[in-house]
């Protein structure tokens, strides 16, 4: 018997716009077993987002509800906006062996370590700040005020970056993809997470 380590959560963080949707859909083709962590936020849908599959759109007084009851792993504002992680649904995921992925703010990915200190942390990076605004403008779903906030808060993530356990700049998807598996193989070799391997061996019990 092989061993069993719990699920691998990984936090994918970057700026507005630095093409984490697009990355974490690839990846998800690419790794059929893992799952995307459906965060709840106050922010209205967007052009085609559907409520359940890209976010749980709710209203405010509910999140905070939820926050205040614990069911809330970890939460950030965001223009303006909550976003957060339903502890439940990830939490159940990691214990049955599910590997996750989390689209979420730098302060939000943070907040998943202190809590799960094994949570595995990444953040993308944009080629330059032109490419970003070049992004959110052909995106055309913000409003011009949006796209300034969003740049503005793009420098200061930016500036945070060393404070992940990876940082990626996302040119060429395909590479990024790579580079991802290639950390999320390495990941799973984590002396620290198998920690039964010495005793399977020994007992005749891995294979
Ligand atoms: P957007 O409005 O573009 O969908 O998301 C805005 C920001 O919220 C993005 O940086 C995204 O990574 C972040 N975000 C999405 N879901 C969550 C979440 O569950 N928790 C936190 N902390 N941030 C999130």
């Amino acid at each position: 018997m092989k061993d069993e380590p719990k699920g691998l959560i990984l936090c994918i963080s970057g700026p507005s716009g630095v093409g984490k949707d697009t990355i974490i859909k690839e990846l998800l083709k690419v790794r059929m077993g893992m799952c995307h962590s459906i965060s709840m936020t106050t922010r209205p849908p967007r052009g085609e987002e559907r409520h359940g599959v890209d976010y749980l759109f709710t209203d405010k007084s509910t999140f905070e509800a939820l926050i205040e009851s614990g069911e809330i792993l970890e939460h950030d504002t965001y223009c303006s906006h909550y976003y957060g992680t339903p502890a439940k649904p990830i939490l159940d995921m990691v214990e049955e062996g599910t590997d996750v992925i989390l689209d979420i703010t730098l302060k939000g990915a943070h907040e998943v370590v202190a809590k799960l200190p094994e949570a595995v942390t990444i953040f993308l990076m944009p080629p330059s700040l032109r490419s970003l605004e070049q992004r959110l403008r052909m995106r055309g779903t913000d409003p011009d005020d949006q796209i300034e906030a969003r740049l503005e808060r793009a420098i200061a993530e930016i500036m945070e970056a060393v404070n992940f356990d990876y940082i990626i700049v996302n040119e060429r998807i395909p590479d990024t993809i790579e580079t991802i598996l290639a950390i999320y193989t390495a990941e799973q070799h984590r002396a620290k997470r198998l920690t039964n391997i010495a005793g399977k061996i020994t007992s005749g019990q891995w294979n």
